[in-house]
């Protein structure tokens, strides 16, 4: 069978199909980077909608009105727990990547004369970098000394044994991505975690690249915390409330950052100057919850509530089979650095060209909207609104823009985001 038959009966098999016509995508393209903005839903946009209708009606009142604002992180942190595996005291939605990690690694990271070091790869996002220096910093450890990072041999994956090795007893933390951002690569974190524990490491894990394209079992895998962001393949909208876990045997903790929000609910608006912790992840919270960045997330959950993170994990897996197989026979030149075993990638397939960026800006042209990352091109086939049909075209036209020099058109300059 030929690529592109093939590809039109993977869509009539498809289970997921109908969720596209949820989606809004603009101008008609090919949208390849919902694990950097996800698409706005019907249910995501009518959930927004609700809680502007509730604040239009009620002002002050939707604190406590029939969908009470007091309590909306923590309802819909109840929807979100079976998809990472966590029990709903576990996890809570707040607060960015960045702010999570920087309440859990304060909370966790309490260095001694021997337990000193964060261990941490190369490979990195910059913002989780700069929260792990700027938290050393704080206890005045030496970066040179304290702050490792596990090397890649070849820029784009990490091999467990280099992770291993790292695992040493002057470790306090090991905070490591769940799938690397640029090349996709998924790392075996149960794994890790019990290799870690059995070294009396600390572990975390930030998840940006696998919550709503990945089942997770963090309760049960035994993750110290999580940190994640629900832009990217949970769709919930630029900036959306973002998420963290603490595992059930750190509840008692006390958070290193304390706010009003993550005071216990009865006692809250006591207005006592004692902090009376939630139990919990709640815990966790520091100030007002960003009710209208937490309110597309409602929507957005019941899409993946209704999809199954089982069936949109199987139709990911052979989305980005399907292009890497389309990817060879069309292009042979080009480098595909990620993992070429699904089980051990995320949902995106990264390749390499020397003309990244203005391939990427190209293909723009032609309505398909991929993104770059230094000499990388990221694609990403979000299960609930790409098709294989969509996949045969773009890898096309890709053949094309790189077969005819198509992206010459365009200067060498960078954007300010790419
Ligand atoms: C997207 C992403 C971030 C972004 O952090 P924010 O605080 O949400 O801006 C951080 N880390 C990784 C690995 C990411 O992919």
């Amino acid at each position: 069978m030929d690529y592109l038959s093939y590809a039109l009966k993977q869509d009539d098999l498809d289970r997921l199909k109908e969720f596209k016509k949820q989606f809004h995508c603009p101008d008609g393209s090919r949208y390849f980077v919902g694990n950097s903005l996800g698409l706005l839903s019907e249910s995501a946009e009518q959930s927004l909608e609700e809680v502007l209708i509730e604040w239009k009606d009620h002002g002050i009142g939707g604190w406590l009105s029939d969908n009470p604002w007091y309590y909306f992180s923590e309802k819909l942190s109840e929807k979100f727990a079976p998809f990472l595996g966590a029990d709903k005291s576990e996890i809570i939605l707040t607060g960015s990547i960045t702010s999570n990690l920087h309440q859990a690694i304060a909370t966790f990271y309490q260095p001694t004369s021997k337990r000193f070091k964060i261990v941490t790869d190369e490979l990195s996002f910059p913002t989780d970098m700069y929260v792990l220096q700027s938290q050393m910093q704080h206890h005045n450890v030496d970066l040179e000394k304290g702050l490792k990072k596990i090397k890649s041999h070849d820029g784009f994956l990490l091999t467990e044994e280099d992770i291993f090795k790292s695992i040493k007893d002057d470790v306090a933390i090991l905070f490591l991505p769940s799938v690397i951002y640029t090349s996709g690569q998924l790392l075996n974190i149960k794994k890790i975690v019990e290799y870690a524990h059995a070294k009396g490491v600390t572990v975390g894990f930030d998840l940006a690249h696998s919550v709503g394209v990945i089942p997770h079992q963090l309760h049960e895998w035994g993750v110290d915390f999580a940190v994640w962001c629900n832009y990217k393949y949970i769709n919930g909208g630029p900036g959306a409330v973002g998420g963290l876990f603490i595992h059930e045997r750190h509840h008692e903790k006390e958070p290193a950052f304390k706010g009003w929000f993550g005071c216990d609910k009865q006692q809250q608006f006591n207005m006592s100057h004692t902090f009376y912790k939630a139990k919990g992840a709640g815990g966790f919270q520091l100030g007002t919850p960003h009710i209208l960045s937490l309110a597309p997330l409602k929507g957005s959950l019941e899409l993946l509530e209704q999809a199954g993170i089982e069936n949109i994990r199987l139709k990911s897996m052979k989305i980005t089979d399907y292009m890497v197989d389309i990817i060879k026979e069309l292009i042979p030149e080009l480098t595909i650095v990620s993992p070429l075993l699904a089980n051990n990638r995320g949902g995106h397939i990264a390749i390499t060209h020397d003309e990244a960026y203005r391939i990427s800006k190209i293909m723009r042209d032609y309505k398909v909207i991929v993104d770059c990352r230094g000499n990388i091109i990221r694609l990403s086939p979000h299960p609930l609104y790409c098709s294989f049909r969509e996949v045969w075209e773009v890898v096309n036209l890709l053949q094309r823009i790189i077969d005819e020099e198509l992206y010459l058109k365009y200067e060498k300059k960078l954007d300010i985001i790419t």
